[in-house]
């Protein structure tokens, strides 16, 4: 194990909010690049209609492209029952159900209350022990900071979600800034909140850099004990249901901040940046972010990883 576990959540949550269809050979090429350069989970699309997302149509053949790779742990995105059956069905080891604290935002984004969503995870977990015990299902509780379509979301909302996630049968529940709100004494804050009650079932912090607070956010995070980041390479992401959200975390730069303070992610930056050239030659003209692959790594730079970071 490594210090922190960056989750590549790019080829999903990137990757729906571009408005180009990445195909499925430059996809995997990405993947390919991801993986060589030590990224060990990776959110590789949803399970939607592809009449909603045509972006997504081909998750079922990504995630077996993925599968080939030992220790690669191959996740997707699920809206609901059904399609956990097409992520069960095409081999996935981790489903994550966006479950949002924000009721508005929960019926925009899928459809459906917060209620019918718990009930939608008890059905995943009954479809996951029935047919592969081995899948783990995280539930990302989305708008967790904040919300573009009600406002507020009081934190109370989201540590009983995080909670009633976890009693409906998720493994672990995480925290997803959706749209860009969060800040990093709220972060730390509401991450202490939800590990006094549901403990090491929490999940991944999923920041997002709409207001640069991303790394900030990400660090709160990790001073209330998260270890698990997700991360988009060169910050691709946002939401078409959030207006104005836009960008995940860029995984170049959170690895850069882990790997400086001496936290090993397992990731080799110099690798993880020539990553970027796949995603720029399959969608030119896409704004790609990132300040480390800008300024490059410092002269002597020594990563964690590289001096043995695996404990
Ligand atoms: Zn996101």
């Amino acid at each position: 194990m490594f210090d922190v576990l960056i989750s590549e959540v790019g080829p999903r949550d990137g990757l729906q909010s571009v408005k180009r269809t990445m195909s499925t050979p430059d996809k995997q090429r990405w993947i390919d690049a991801l993986v060589a350069a030590g990224i060990q989970e990776i959110e590789v699309g949803s399970f939607v209609s592809p009449k909603l997302l045509p972006q997504m149509a081909d998750t079922a053949q990504i995630v077996r492209h993925a599968l080939q790779y030992p220790g690669l742990t191959v996740m997707a995105l699920v809206p609901n029952a059904r399609g956990a059956q097409m992520a069960i069905d095409a081999g996935v080891h981790k489903v994550t159900l966006p479950v949002s604290a924000s009721e508005a935002h929960s019926m925009a984004n899928v459809r459906k209350t917060r209620q019918e969503m718990l009930e939608e995870i008890a059905k995943i977990a009954q479809l996951r022990d029935q047919q592969a015990p081995h899948i783990k299902i995280e539930a990302g509780i989305s708008t967790a900071f904040g919300c573009t379509i009600q406002g507020e979301v009081t934190e109370d909302d989201v540590v009983w979600l995080a909670q009633a996630a976890i009693a409906a049968g998720a493994d672990e529940s995480g925290l997803s800034d959706t749209t860009g709100m969060a800040n990093p004494a709220q972060v730390k804050r509401l991450f202490n909140k939800v590990r006094a009650v549901i403990g090491d079932k929490t999940g991944a912090a999923h920041m997002h850099n709409t207001r640069g607070l991303g790394l900030a956010n990400c660090l709160a995070a990790y001073d209330a004990g998260v270890r698990t980041f997700d991360a988009s390479l060169a910050g691709l992401g946002g939401c078409p249901y959030a207006p104005g959200a836009s960008g995940n975390v860029v995984t170049e730069d959170l690895t850069f901040m882990f790997e400086a303070m001496g936290l090993s992610t397992g990731i080799n930056l110099q690798a993880l940046i020539e990553a970027r050239k796949p995603l720029t030659e399959a969608l030119p003209g896409e704004p790609l972010y990132g300040m480390t692959p800008e300024a490059g790594l410092p002269k002597g730079f020594i990563a964690a990883t590289s001096l043995g970071g695996q404990r």
